[in-house]
């Protein structure tokens, strides 16, 4: 019988999975059933915007944590599709920093390029997936919002591609309670809009903070305050910015640091990181970790020790994303295909813990994106993904954290060439800062009108 594969989630990784599979059949080969569940509308995962927060029109969690006015935090050179290029899809260089509008309509060119849709069940939430010892099969039980029917399917093998930051951490902070603001957490975060005039305050230090403590500061905030517990970012931020230790509580509208300064704000916003949350998965079948760079129990970072066939995607922390999710999506087909054999389970184990200790060895930002490029490398060496510069990529994201250190609100002003086609981004139209409008729209014609202006100006 023709084998069933179910994959979990219809964002970058479940996307990858799909065309893997589907450039293979292309090429001749014999391939599974397949069945992509996925609990919203529309593709694209948390590329798939949704002014929604809370509940969705179903009453299920919502995925998105992306906002209004989001830009793509790293060049899009380090995230480029090997098998389909920036400038394939748009028909000519755009700039390094798009913003997300513009990177969700090249990931849905390439899902329209190859008719992935046909096999995406849309508005079906995955509710429960049990393992059958006897007949080594799963049983995968959904929701289906279309017609109010819960239904249940069996498959070999199960791809949990639901992403992993979607479930908020959301710590306490004494005071909260009583706090005459808003608080919420970076999940909930739409419109920085909000926050025009106002003094607000973001827990946490990583990319959510800095991100969403920069749209606030664009869109008119009166002061943008970061409050850590592992120490400041240390970026050269604006004047109406600073970094304080962690807060201790808030009395009324006044919070008060670890240091013994206080200042009074309007609103906190936790950065405060995301749960790896799969409620639908037996605790046999269930990945626990945290966000980071190799997550344990996955061979490869990817084959669940409890059980083999049970494939999750995209779970570490990122640097490298889409091609990063399509490398694993084809080392996943491989084995699944009977391309690649899994080694002895000792093995496996065995490799799993040398990765692990590689990662306690990391102590730098480029330690980090070094390992992860060796991660990528060494699953590529064994599938025909198309080769992409994966050390290339590593060296431009490490240029992409000095631009950083240098200039906090301009780097995404900077360009840099692809390792794909070697063409560069061209520039943006003004200073990022400048750029409220952030629509597909108006970034093709202004930036098209920024690239002749700077051809002209060559001339
Ligand atoms: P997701 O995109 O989260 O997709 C998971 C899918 O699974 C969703 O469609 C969801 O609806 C579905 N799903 C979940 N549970 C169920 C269920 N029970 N049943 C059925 N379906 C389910 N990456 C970049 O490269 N560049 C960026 O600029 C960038 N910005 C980001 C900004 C924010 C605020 C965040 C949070 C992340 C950002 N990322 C960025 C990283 C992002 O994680 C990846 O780009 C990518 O979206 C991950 O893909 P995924 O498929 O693994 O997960
Ligand atoms: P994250 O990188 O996992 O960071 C979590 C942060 O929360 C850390 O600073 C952590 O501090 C802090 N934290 C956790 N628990 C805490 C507690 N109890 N008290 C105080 N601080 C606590 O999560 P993230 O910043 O949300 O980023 C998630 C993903 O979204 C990343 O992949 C990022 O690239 C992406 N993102 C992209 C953009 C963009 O492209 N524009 C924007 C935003 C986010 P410690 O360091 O002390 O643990
Ligand atoms: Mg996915």
């Amino acid at each position: 019988m023709k084998q069933r594969v179910a994959i979990l989630g219809a964002g970058p990784s479940g996307l990858a999975q799909l065309r893997a599979f589907e450039t293979a059949r292309r090429q001749g080969y014999e391939t599974p059933e397949l069945v992509c569940y996925e609990k919203q509308s529309d593709l694209g995962g948390l590329w798939n915007y949704t002014w929604r927060t809370g509940q969705d029109e179903n009453g299920e969690p919502v995925h998105g944590s992306m906002y209004r006015y989001l830009w793509s935090n790293a060049p899009k050179e380090c995230l480029e599709f090997a098998d389909y290029s920036f400038e394939e899809h748009f028909g000519r260089a755009i700039p390094s920093y798009p913003p997300r509008a513009v990177l969700r309509d090249y990931i849905m060119g390439r899902v329209d390029n190859f008719n992935l849709r046909q096999y995406i069940r849309f508005n079906t939430a995955v509710r429960w997936v049990s393992y059958d010892e006897t007949d080594e099969t799963f049983t995968v039980t959904v929701m289906d919002h279309n017609d109010d029917e819960m239904y249940s399917e069996v498959f070999d093998y199960v791809v949990v591609a639901t992403g992993h930051f979607s479930t908020p951490n959301t710590p306490y902070f004494e005071g909260f309670n009583t706090f005459p603001g808003r608080v919420l957490h970076a999940h909930e975060f739409r419109d920085a809009c909000e926050f025009t005039g106002k003094r607000v305050l973001m827990i946490g230090s990583s990319y959510s903070a800095e991100d969403i403590g920069s749209q606030c500061y664009k869109y008119g905030a009166t002061s943008v305050t970061f409050s850590s517990r592992s120490g400041p970012m240390g970026f050269d931020w604006p004047e109406s910015m600073r970094e304080v230790p962690l807060l201790q509580r808030m009395d009324g509208n006044t919070a008060h640091f670890a240091d013994g300064t206080s200042e009074d704000v309007d609103a906190v916003v936790l950065c405060t990181g995301y749960l790896h949350h799969f409620p639908f998965l037996s605790s046999s079948l269930r990945l626990r970790t945290h966000n980071r760079m190799y997550v344990p129990s996955l061979y490869k970072g990817i084959f669940f020790e409890g059980n083999r066939k049970v494939i999750y995607l995209g779970m570490q922390d990122q640097y490298f994303t889409f091609n990063y999710f399509d490398v694993q999506a084809w080392y996943a087909r491989d084995v699944m295909l009977g391309r690649i054999t899994l080694p002895d389970e000792g093995t496996m184990v065995d490799d799993q813990k040398k990765w692990l200790v590689g990662e306690e060895a990391l102590e730098t930002e480029e330690d980090e994106i070094d390992f992860q490029a060796a991660y990528i490398r060494e699953l590529m060496q064994e599938t025909d993904y198309p080769e992409f510069g994966v050390e290339q990529q590593a060296e431009l994201f490490k240029q992409w954290e000095m631009a950083k250190q240098e200039d906090i609100m301009g780097y995404r002003n900077r360009n840099y060439p692809s390792t794909v086609t070697g063409v560069v981004g061209t520039p943006l139209p003004d200073h990022w800062l400048e750029l409220r409008d952030d629509s597909l729209e108006t970034f093709m014609t202004n930036t098209l009108l920024a690239s002749e202006a700077a051809a002209g100006g060559a001339q």
